[in-house]
């Protein structure tokens, strides 16, 4: 008795569910099994039902929940056209969804967030209460855009450090005083890369900003930071992308696509931005040369927006939703024009970490200067 009573309740359970796509009402129904719904009855379980019938009633139940299987593998492949796609982990995840729903156990379910995650047509017959577990791999030929979060009404401000570098590489002996402004040795790098790790900062990417600033989610860590590199430099690739992934940070990097289509000597190349991209870096958008985009007009702005983001999305299979402006210049223009093209933010040189829904085309950050100390790098975040 007691065995049955800890069957019972999953067994009821499956059988009220109604969830497998009707085939149990022509195999599995309670009424076609009527010691279970006696059972289902309270007071009827209390009860000793006769030897005889209890002696059956544990096959009964686990005939019973065998045909619900075999009810729901063939419902998955009458209702699904044959495709290449592999089925297994779909099915998998549909058995964990009919198990939490038994045990009315709700399981949370969050959007998945801004991770470029394959997605799959929705089904019709997929149970949409819990979903599908995001940890599934389920391998897809269709690339879906990651959505812009709608923002929820509420006001939010966050002071993050979003870090500016440009190049991570020792000057060459005559270079002038910007390079070497530009310019941040990979040993001053490393330093300041484990300066942060130590002192319990986590990297996060512009998308978490934007979720988190219109919706509230994902939780940001305690101590956020964003670290970018403007221009493309193949020393990132050579020099900070390995520091970034030793200590399990990632790196935002504004490219110039059309210096990367012709592999000009001294940038990083698609296959570089490719291994990047796979190891979590984000590769957004500089634009296509290094030219101003302050005074031009809508047509010119097309081009050198829209130009260079389809040019990532073709080469990196997403599409990239954040400008950095070239020399920090911009205009409304700029602006109106980005916006239009689905960018959801444009990030300036501007010093500041003050970042709300409001100024999302002019977010601020950090310039790290060739010749600052460790000293004064810790004293910069800090106050930051
Ligand atoms: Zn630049």
């Amino acid at each position: 008795m007691r065995k049955m009573a800890l069957t019972l309740p999953c067994a009821q359970g499956i059988l009220r569910s109604g969830t497998f796509y009707g085939r149990e009402k022509r195999t599995g129904t309670m009424t076609d099994f009527p010691e279970l719904e006696e059972l289902n009855d309270d007071s009827a379980a209390e009860e000793t039902p006769p030897a005889g019938r209890r002696k059956f009633l544990l096959p009964l139940l686990l005939v019973a929940v065998v045909m619900l299987v075999i009810c729901v593998v063939a419902g998955i492949f009458a209702f699904q056209p044959f495709s290449a796609v592999d089925q297994r982990p779909r099915i998998a995840a549909m058995f964990a969804t009919a198990t939490a729903t038994s045990t009315n156990t709700p399981t949370p379910t969050l959007t998945p967030f801004p991770t470029n995650t394959p997605t799959q047509t929705p089904d019709p017959v997929t149970p949409t209460e819990t979903g599908i577990p995001t940890e599934t791999p389920i391998p897809t030929p269709t690339y879906t855009p990651t959505p812009l979060p709608t923002p929820d009404g509420r006001e939010r401000e966050y002071f993050i450090p979003i870090l500016m570098y440009h190049y991570v590489s020792t000057p060459p002996a005559d270079a002038d005083i910007y390079r070497k402004d530009l310019s941040v040795t990979p040993e001053n790098f490393a330093k300041q890369m484990q300066w942060l790790k130590d002192n319990g900062y986590e990297t996060i990417t512009l998308y978490d900003l934007i979720y988190a600033l219109n919706i509230g989610w994902p939780p940001l860590p305690e101590k956020p930071i964003i670290i970018t590199f403007d221009d493309g430099y193949v020393d990132n690739y050579e020099n900070a992308y390995p520091i970034l992934s030793d200590l399990d940070f990632t790196g935002t990097f504004f490219v110039l696509t059309d210096v990367t289509d012709r592999s000009a000597p001294g940038y990083m190349t698609w296959d570089m931005l490719k291994e990047m991209s796979a190891a979590g870096m984000s590769i957004e958008v500089h634009g296509r040369e290094h030219i101003e985009y302050s005074g031009r007009d809508t047509n010119w702005l097309v081009y050198h927006l829209l130009g260079p983001a389809e040019t990532i999305e073709a080469n990196l299979g997403y599409k990239p939703r954040f400008i950095a402006y070239t020399a920090g210049k911009y205009d409304q223009a700029v602006i109106d024009v980005a916006h239009e093209q689905g960018f959801w933010a444009g990030i300036t040189t501007q010093n500041g970490t003050h970042h709300t829904k409001d100024n999302l085309f002019e977010l601020q950050r950090l310039r790290v200067r060739g010749d600052w100390s460790l000293d004064t790098f810790e004293a910069v975040i800090i106050n930051s």
